[in-house]
């Protein structure tokens, strides 16, 4: 048996926040909006395992108000997922994700980020795919205003 779970994710970019995309740390003037780390790309691929369980959101497992969140390693929260899905019997199959920055050129990176991410998911890392998109000068990704993340996950039987 399958389950499929679809994640968004979108953060605020402002000066001296680090910018952090699935794991990796990335050097940029402006950097995530955020109660944790801000990685908007692992927080898309945690609510796309979350709702493929049908286990809610993000919000509801890890609250922005709760201090115990602050600052944290969104790959912690990921793996906090993976171990869920694996206590409902459930193990990641792949994941594919778009990730939309306008700057910096996220594609030197991409790699990273996949073998970062798969470790966390318990996957080799050619079973998780990261395609870096820009805003073409439009809208907030597109003025340098934010970062957005999109992720689609397919669960199968452990
Ligand atoms: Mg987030």
């Amino acid at each position: 048996m399958f389950r499929i779970g679809i994640g968004h994710d979108t953060h605020r970019l402002a000066e001296g926040r680090p910018l952090i995309l699935g794991g990796v740390e990335i050097e940029s003037e402006r950097g995530a909006e955020g109660h944790s780390d801000a990685d908007a790309l692992a927080h898309a691929i945690t609510d796309a395992i979350l709702g493929a369980l049908c286990e809610g959101d993000i919000g509801v497992h890890f609250p922005d108000r709760d201090p115990r969140w602050k600052d944290a390693d969104s790959l912690q929260l990921l793996a906090r997922v993976v171990w869920l899905a694996s206590q409902s019997g459930y193990r990641v199959i792949n994941v594919d994700a778009n990730v939309s920055l306008e700057r910096p050129r996220l594609r030197p990176h991409i790699q990273e980020m996949r073998e970062r991410l798969a470790h966390v998911l318990s996957v080799e890392a050619n079973c998780v795919s990261v395609k870096a998109k820009t805003g073409e000068g439009l809208d907030a990704v597109g003025e340098g205003r934010a970062v957005v993340a999109q992720a689609v996950v397919l669960l199968g039987r452990a």
